[in-house]
């Protein structure tokens, strides 16, 4: 499968090593080749030699755009919709007051994804009691059902961050503009990974993070989306000097710049922003229709592979066979008849089992209370990464005296 794969030559694009099969990328993208050489003339030539004039000269002043245009094909969208800036926390915050401002007067209440992330849910239980109002958590599957004229928004994660269950953007986006609402998607542990077609399907806000499926490194910023005719309705609640008109004028009052810039607050973190820029170099003639295909076939294969190595009833998926509702992770619960091999009182048995595995070379993560997460990076994941990892799974859960197959005390 690996040699007739035509993304693996992509993998050389990465600093990886052979003795680990890395599955944590949709927690920490790996590091692209790229980054170092050019981190290391900004900080030298550009910071150090140009120093201010570097704002201009080097690009500076204008890179959370430009970069912004460069995500833009990967999740859909045209340029002048994405400008890159601050942490995903922080553009859901821009993006929730930013559309509750825009929505009708009536409204009274926001949707949030009752499996959302948990960052997605303070932030926007802050923002409703800011503008007045309510927070009602609802399963994005039945957000069609639940939303009513009354309902100014829904923030809806596109894919699950705990179980990898894609949801269905379409659907949801059109069901929430039948009933005068706005369609706000977290795009974290899907972006880079399937293609997402914001544009197509109306999206009227998006936001992500670039430091999973986008490569861009520990804290590297995050991105916010306006579809171009809310642009100029769109009121950042963080009207930073960045995102006025005419910044350098140094106007006591504002007024914002048009179009995406006005999603910008104040001076943007320029190391981290051309780290990102650098590591987006990685996408060079990689499609992601190509990303998403090799993507599903890593997780379809991987999920084969547990099934031939693992013993049976100790391990159960909870990522969906079905292809149109599966991210880019593979996500396993644990039995509880694992629990009785472990040490008790000691960390959950997932994150024993995944220690057991990093000691191994097998790196994924876990997450309360009981999931092993593997995470498929198609640009650098290889087919013998997941076929090791299911098998040192099946040997590290296989070993365990009270799990062995046939072994005395082992319960149904
Ligand atoms: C990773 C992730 C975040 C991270 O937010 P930060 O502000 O970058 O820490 C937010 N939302 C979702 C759905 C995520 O998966």
């Amino acid at each position: 499968m690996d040699a007739s794969d035509a993304l693996a030559p992509i993998r050389d694009r990465f600093v990886l090593d052979d003795d680990t099969a890395y599955l944590d990328g949709n927690s920490l993208g790996a590091l692209p080749r790229a980054v170092p050489g050019r981190i290391a003339d900004v900080i030298a030539r550009e910071w150090g030699e140009l120093r201010i004039r570097s704002w201009t000269e080097s690009g500076w002043w204008t890179a959370p755009e430009r970069i912004g245009d460069k995500i833009a094909p990967l999740i859909g969208a045209a340029p002048g919709r994405v400008v890159v800036g601050d942490s995903t926390s922080v553009n859901i915050f821009k993006a929730v007051v930013g559309g509750v401002r825009m929505a009708g007067k009536g409204c009274t209440e926001i949707l949030v994804d009752a499996t959302t992330f948990p960052t997605d849910g303070y932030i926007a239980r802050s923002a409703a009691r800011m503008t007045g109002l309510a927070v009602r958590p609802v399963e994005p599957a039945r957000i069609a059902d639940e939303v009513t004229e009354r309902t100014a928004l829904a923030l809806v994660n596109h894919v699950d961050y705990r179980t990898g269950e894609l949801n269905d953007l379409p659907a949801i986006t059109h069901a929430l503009h039948s009933a005068g609402a706005l369609a706000v998607w977290d795009l974290c542990h899907s972006a880079g990974a399937l293609p997402v077609g914001l544009d197509a399907h109306h999206v009227d806000l998006a936001v992500g993070c670039t430091y999973k499926y986008l490569n861009g490194g520990p804290g590297s910023p995050a991105y916010l989306y306006v579809r171009e005719s809310l642009q100029e309705r769109f009121e950042s609640p963080l009207p930073g000097w960045n995102s006025h008109a005419d910044p350098f004028a140094m106007d006591p009052g504002y007024t914002p710049a048009d179009g995406i810039r006005r999603g910008r607050v104040g001076t943007p973190d320029i190391l981290s922003l051309l780290a990102l820029e650098a590591a987006l170099e990685a996408w060079d003639g990689v499609s992601i229709e190509a990303v998403r295909a090799k993507s599903l076939a890593l997780t379809d294969f991987f999920l084969e592979c547990v099934n031939a190595y693992v013993p049976p009833g100790l391990v159960r998926s909870l990522t969906p066979h079905d292809h149109q509702r599966r991210g880019s992770q593979v996500s396993l619960a644990c039995s509880p008849q694992l629990s009785a091999a472990f040490a008790q009182g000691a960390a959950p048995v997932a994150g024993q089992v995944m220690d057991e595995l990093i000691r191994r070379g097998v790196v994924g993560d876990f997450r309360h209370p009981d999931v092993l997460r593997f995470g498929f990076t198609p640009l650098y994941t290889s087919f013998a990464d997941a076929e090791r990892a299911a098998r040192v799974l099946g040997e590290v859960l296989g070993a365990l005296p009270d799990v062995a197959p046939g072994a005395a005390g082992t319960g149904g």
